[in-house]
C-alpha cells in the first residue's frame, strides 16, 4: 500500500465514531490497498472514550492502520487531512430552541472549517454527519474560503439506504436489484425520498407498484407509508432499540466516502452537495440530490423532470434549508 491517507474523525469518542473507526481501519472504506492514519478529535469530556477506542484499535492489529492520534485541538486534528468525517455535533436538548442549536453548532463547525482551511491537504474532502448536517456543512464551508466548495458535503446516504431497505421489503427484491432511488433536500423530516425514477430488475418501480397494489393504493402507500417511514426511521429505531441508530449511520458514512473516492460506475446514490442551481435549488445551499460519483467528484444527475408531487416535496425541503441558512446568517455564523 502507498502512502497512508490521513482521516480526521470528529466526535470520535461517541457512538457513531466507535462503529466507524474499526470499519475504516479494516479497509472497508478505502479498500484493501490503502493504509490509513487516523486523527481523532474530541472535546475534553470525550477524550477518554476516544483514547479507549485508540487502545482497542491497537489491539485489533489492523494491517492497514498506520497510526492513531487523539486530540482536542482542531488545528492538530485537521493538519494534513485528506478526509474529514465530521460526526461530533451538539445534540438538541429538551426545550432547546432551534436558534440555540444552530448557534451551538456554529461554535463547533466554524472553527473546524477554519482549521480545515488552515491545515488540511489540498485534496481534502469533508462529509458532515452531525446534525443539522446540511447547515453544519454550510457553516464549515463558509469558514474555509480556500477550499473548493464541492469538497463539503453532508450525509444523506443513510436516508438513501433506508429507502432501499423499505423498497426491498415491499417489492420482495434484494437491494442489489434496485436502482435509481434518490433523496432530495434536507437531512430532516422534510426530505423527499423519490422512487419515481427507480427500477427493480430493470423495470420501473412505479409500474411494478401499480401492478401489485393498484394505482390508488400505490400512490397512498408512497405518500402515507413509504415516505414517512423513511423520513422518520430514526425515531422508529430509538423506539425499538432504546437508543439512536449507530451502526447503520456509520455504515452509510463508509458508503458515502467510498463512492465519492472510488466512484459509482454510473450508479445513482444520494448525497447532500453544494448546489450550483440544479433543479431550481438556490446556489450555495448544501442540498441532497441524486448523484453519481466519478473522478473523485459528485455529479448531480442531470435532466430529470420531477412531476408536480415531487416538485412540491422538493420545494418544501429546500424552503427549510433556506430558513436554516437565513437563521445562521442572522446569527453571523456564515
Ligand atoms: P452519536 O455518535 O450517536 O451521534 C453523533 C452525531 O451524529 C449527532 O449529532 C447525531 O445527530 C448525528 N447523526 C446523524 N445521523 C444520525 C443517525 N442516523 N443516528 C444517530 N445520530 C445521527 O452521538 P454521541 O453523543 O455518542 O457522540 C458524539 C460525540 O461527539 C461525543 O463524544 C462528543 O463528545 C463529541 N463531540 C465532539 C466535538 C468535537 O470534536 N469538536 C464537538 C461536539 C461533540 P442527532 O443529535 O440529531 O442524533
Amino acid at each position: 500500500s502507498g502512502s497512508p491517507v490521513t482521516i480526521t474523525i470528529t466526535g470520535a469518542g461517541g457512538q457513531i465514531g466507535y462503529a466507524l473507526l474499526f470499519r475504516i481501519a479494516s479497509g472497508a472504506m478505502l479498500g484493501p490497498d490503502t493504509s490509513v492514519r487516523l486523527k481523532l478529535l474530541e472535546i475534553p469530556q470525550g477524550l477518554g472514550a476516544a483514547e479507549g477506542a485508540a487502545l482497542e484499535l491497537q489491539d485489533a492489529a489492523f494491517p492497514l492502520l498506520d497510526s492513531v492520534d487523539v486530540t482536542d485541538d482542531a488545528g492538530r486534528a485537521f493538519d494534513g487531512a485528506n478526509l474529514g468525517l465530521l460526526v461530533g455535533a451538539r445534540p438538541r436538548g429538551p426545550g432547546m430552541e432551534r436558534a440555540d442549536l444552530l448557534e451551538a453548532n456554529g461554535g463547533i463547525f466554524g472553527p473546524q472549517g477554519a482549521a480545515i482551511n488552515a491545515g488540511a491537504a489540498d485534496d481534502v474532502r469533508i462529509v458532515v454527519v452531525g446534525n443539522p448536517a446540511n447547515t453544519n456543512a454550510l457553516i464549515a464551508a463558509a469558514h474555509a474560503p480556500d477550499v473548493p466548495r464541492d469538497r463539503f458535503t453532508a450525509l444523506t446516504r443513510l436516508d438513501h439506504n433506508r429507502a432501499l431497505g423499505q423498497l426491498s421489503e415491499a417489492l420482495d427484491a434484494p437491494v442489489g436489484e434496485i436502482s435509481r432511488v434518490a433523496i432530495w433536500g434536507n437531512h430532516s423530516a422534510t426530505q423527499f425520498p423519490d422512487v419515481s425514477h427507480a427500477t427493480v430488475r430493470g423495470r420501473p418501480v412505479p409500474e411494478v407498484l401499480d401492478e401489485e397494489m393498484g394505482p390508488d393504493a400505490a400512490r397512498t402507500w408512497l405518500s402515507d407509508v413509504f415516505i414517512p417511514r423513511v423520513a422518520q426511521r430514526g425515531a422508529e429505531i430509538i423506539r425499538v432499540r432504546g437508543s439512536s441508530s449507530v451502526a447503520s449511520a456509520a455504515s452509510a458514512t463508509i458508503d458515502h466516502v467510498r463512492d465519492w473516492v472510488h466512484g459509482t460506475d454510473g450508479a445513482w446514490t444520494s448525497a447532500a452537495v453544494v448546489s450550483t442551481g440544479e433543479y431550481g435549488v438556490p446556489e450555495g445551499l448544501i442540498c441532497s440530490y441524486p448523484v453519481t460519483g466519478a473522478d473523485g467528484t459528485w455529479h448531480v444527475v442531470p435532466g430529470l423532470e420531477p412531476d408536480a408531487f415531487a416538485a412540491q416535496r422538493i420545494a418544501a425541503s429546500v424552503e427549510e434549508l433556506v430558513a436554516e441558512r437565513d437563521a445562521v446568517r442572522a446569527l453571523g455564523l456564515l
